[in-house]
């Protein structure tokens, strides 16, 4: 999994920008998920990291474009990702050494957001929990195979 963190610390009081265009962000994880999800144009996101005295407060967004089978007649789809975020990340309740939710603590007790699972995890919100080509796909025919959005095969119903 590709790894990107911010650094709580060095994040001014007034919150600071950042921009994502490194593929990897979401290109692994779909490797490692094995998801049947083929990228159309680069993914971008934005987001502003504003420090509070609970957690951190993370709006931006994320969008691209991608193909995926639609779940009816397993044809690719593509699909438009543009979504806007908004999210308060909590700081983890004691100092934990490892991974917690969205933040990881360093050897040395410096406390960093995981930008890159946030941005996963924004990902696959914006991802429909049903692919389909259309709202009107027919299917695939039980009982030979076809993709009846283009034949009309004479198998009974
Ligand atoms: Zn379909
Ligand atoms: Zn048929």
């Amino acid at each position: 999994m590709f790894e990107l963190f911010v650094q709580v610390a060095d994040l001014p009081a007034a919150g600071r920008e950042f921009s994502f265009t490194e593929q990897r962000i979401w290109a692994d994880p779909v490797a490692e998920f094995r998801l049947p999800c083929r990228f159309a144009s680069p993914m971008e996101a934005k987001f502003q990291v504003h420090p509070h005295e609970q957690g951190c407060l993370i709006s931006g967004g994320v969008c691209g474009s991608l193909f995926m089978p639609c779940v009816r007649c397993i044809e690719e789809t593509k699909l438009m990702v543009d979504v806007e975020f908004q999210e308060f990340e909590a700081f983890p309740d004691a100092v934990v050494s490892e991974e917690d939710g969205g933040w990881i603590v360093s050897k040395d007790g410096l406390l960093f957001l995981d930008a890159a699972g946030f941005l996963w995890e924004q990902f696959q919100l914006a991802l429909p929990v049903k692919v389909l080509c259309s709202p009107m796909c027919r299917g695939i025919c039980v009982s030979c195979g076809a993709n009846k959005n283009q034949i009309a095969c004479d198998c009974a119903a």
